[in-house]
């Protein structure tokens, strides 16, 4: 078969909910993939950073071989031999005292969701149904009817009301609006990211994950911190909100939780607030599976073993820079946080963020513009400092060639 055969079958018998880059992928090894026709790439999106420890990661995939052979799936109406070791583990290793599995980042947020009103109805004294969570315009926090109620983004929301009431939006980034959202006794919750990722990389002002939480705190209203993306060392430090050493009181996790090998993610928050949920009143029969245990602990350890988080940090600085060096004015700017970044595309004629993806494409770099004009690049973070050289290497001579 040809590219374009698999790109046809995908049209025909697949939904067309998403716009795929025309390349047809077929093996990945750390920070490369390999077309249907054995050409090689720098996959500059990693999954929307789920791949963070490289395609493939030999510990982790060896941990999924391994608990594949022995034990799949349980459901939670049983105990099993490897959920508990895994609760430990990665409780132990955010520092909270409970975690709650799930399987989709999108999953994550609606469990936090859940949390927050449950908590603001048994132990904030809030009226039942009146509690209130403020979300950010801009935000990205995946596809349910709840969460896209919270949503600002019309390709997100538009057609699919009637929505979920209950969220107050705010503009991101902005202290003074969140001041006065906090006024409203029934708020009980201030989701945020501490970097809108699916927006196109904004990183907030510095101090403003930090004074926020204080807010929240004087209001006594959970801080919940959507890090699906950003988390797992993207950003340079094992949590994006590590940046302003805050500590959420509800973290979401996704994504790289495992690898990019399963989908799995987690809740976590202390007792007072996780216990708030009771038998029977949340669940996945997937969630918190014997293989979603395995490879979770194999890919935070490759994350800790590797120092991925410092190779993001370092990285991400040099990236930067030889981004900034590109002699092109079709670079409006430049952002981002450790290997979590983003590039803003001024508009030639005709040509969008898109026709400049196609050509790092033919050069041998894959990214995904993120809405017209913007430009991700997050590479799986055991890039090495050569490849990343390498890479800033390929989109600037693509960029100045246009
Ligand atoms: N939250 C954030 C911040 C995300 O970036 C995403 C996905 O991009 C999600 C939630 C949703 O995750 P999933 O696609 O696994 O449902």
């Amino acid at each position: 078969m040809k590219p374009i055969d698999y790109i046809n079958r995908e049209d025909l018998y697949g939904a067309h909910n998403y716009h795929p880059l025309p390349v047809v992928l077929d093996r990945g090894e750390g920070v490369f993939v390999w077309d249907v026709e054995g050409k090689k790439y720098f996959d500059f999106l990693s999954a929307y950073s789920a791949v963070n420890q490289g395609h493939c990661h030999p510990k982790i995939i060896g941990a999924l071989v391994q608990q594949a052979s022995k034990l799949t799936l349980t459901s939670r109406a049983f105990y099993n031999s490897t959920l508990g070791e895994y609760e430990e583990f990665v409780t132990k290793y955010f520092g909270y005292e409970k975690v709650l599995p799930m399987n989709s980042g999108a999953e994550g947020d609606e469990t936090a969701l859940k949390l927050c009103r449950k908590w603001a109805y048994t132990k904030k004294g809030i009226a039942e149904n009146q509690a209130k969570i403020i979300v950010c315009d801009g935000n990205f926090h995946g596809r349910t009817i709840s969460i896209i109620s919270m949503s600002t983004d019309p390709d997100s929301y538009g057609g699919f009301g009637p929505f979920t009431p209950g969220f107050i939006k705010i503009p991101y980034n902005d202290i003074p609006a969140l001041e006065a959202a906090l006024q409203d006794p029934n708020v009980a919750g201030f989701l945020v990211e501490p970097i809108q990722g699916e927006a196109g990389v904004y990183v907030p002002d510095e101090g403003y994950l930090s004074t926020a939480y204080k807010l929240c705190k004087e209001k006594n209203v959970l801080f919940i911190a959507d890090e699906v993306q950003t988390g797992i060392a993207r950003t340079g430090k094992l949590l994006a909100c590590d940046h302003e050493k805050v500590r959420p009181d509800i973290l979401i996790l996704g994504k790289a939780l495992s690898g990019g090998v399963y989908p799995i993610s987690a809740v976590l928050a202390d007792n007072d607030i996780m216990l708030c949920i009771k038998p029977g009143e949340h669940g996945s029969t997937f969630g918190g599976n014997p293989i979603a245990a395995k490879v979770a602990i194999a890919a935070l350890e490759v994350i800790r073993d590797e120092k991925l988080a410092e190779n993001a940090e370092n990285l991400g600085k040099i990236f930067r820079s030889e981004l900034l060096k590109i002699k092109s004015d079709r670079i409006e700017l430049v952002r981002g946080k450790g290997l979590l970044n983003a590039a803003v595309i001024r508009p030639k004629g005709e040509q969008t963020a898109w026709d400049v993806c196609i050509a790092l494409k033919e050069n041998g770099l894959l990214a995904k513009p993120t809405h017209d004009h913007i430009i991700r690049f997050a590479p799986p973070l055991v890039i090495n400092e050569s490849q990343i050289m390498e890479a800033a290497g390929i989109i600037r001579e693509t960029i100045e060639g246009m």
